[in-house]
């Protein structure tokens, strides 16, 4: 049968000599094979409403079937199609062509209509697949970032002791003045109360005011870590300090000094 379906449509165009010659020539092979093709030619040929339009009505837009079964369809209503048996399938009238593409431009709509829904779905995942990259790549340029500042060279270096000396609390900044970065890392910090903090202390080179350059609390160890607090690029250092402040931090260090290093 699919065979058959396939040759439906050009059988009409046949029957009305508006085929075009390669088609014509593809049926012509079918119709050698195929009496039922045969058989349905026949009766397109003796439909008395298509003879009468390949006749007398407009001549069959070429090529264009969908056109064609329209202007089937049109001549319909003016000249009734006499219909003296049940038909055969290849025999499409005109309602049922009509159907057929009403169907199908409504599967080609919900063909449509699924794509887009499909294509929004997708940009979903892919924006929520970019913004999980976007956090991976800067958690790793963090991780990047530290481990630079911990072993390249380049990096300024200072050891933080207790002025008083001995092997309590220690401090270590890691500082790269062209970038402004600093990382810094304290141990055996005593505990603070919570109207308390920690803050380290930039002293530039140029003599200016020891600069804030991040406050924290240690953790119960007595370890603590400070990154990249906000230090304008190009700010050289002479020395790094920690003092204890109120919470949440100062904007000029109080004495005592608990902490301090210079660089090397
Ligand atoms: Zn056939």
């Amino acid at each position: 049968m699919a065979t058959h379906e396939q040759f439906a449509d050009d059988l009409a165009l046949y029957a009305l000599g508006s085929l075009p010659p390669a088609e014509a020539t593809a049926l012509e092979r079918h119709l050698e094979s195929c009496a039922a093709c045969r058989r349905g030619l026949e009766e397109l040929r003796g439909d008395a409403s298509l003879l009468a339009l390949s006749a007398a009505g407009p001549a069959p837009p070429a090529r264009s079937r969908e056109r064609l079964l329209a202007a089937i369809k049109k001549e319909q209503r003016g000249q009734r199609m006499v219909l003296h048996h049940s038909r055969p399938w290849w025999t499409i009238t005109p309602v049922v062509a009509s159907l057929v593409l009403a169907l199908f431009a409504f599967l080609m709509w919900r063909e449509n209509s699924n794509l887009k829904q499909e294509n929004a779905e997708v940009q979903k995942k892919t924006e929520a697949l970019s913004a999980k990259l976007a956090q991976q790549e800067h958690d790793s340029e963090k991780a990047r970032e530290m481990l630079y500042m911990l072993t390249s060279p380049e990096v300024q270096k200072a050891s933080l002791t207790t002025p008083k000396g001995g092997p309590q609390p220690g401090g270590k900044a890691m500082y790269k003045s062209d970038k402004g970065h600093l990382l810094f890392m304290a141990s055996n910090l005593a505990p603070l109360p919570k109207s308390k903090t920690y803050e380290l202390w930039l002293m530039p080179m140029s003599g200016a005011a020891p600069m804030p350059a991040g406050t924290f609390m240690p953790d119960q160890k007595g370890g603590a870590m400070v990154m990249n607090p906000p230090i304008p690029p190009g700010t050289e250092a002479k020395a790094f300090a920690v003092t204890v402040e109120d919470a949440p931090g100062s904007e000029k260090p109080t004495m005592p000094i608990v902490l301090m290093g210079a660089g090397q």
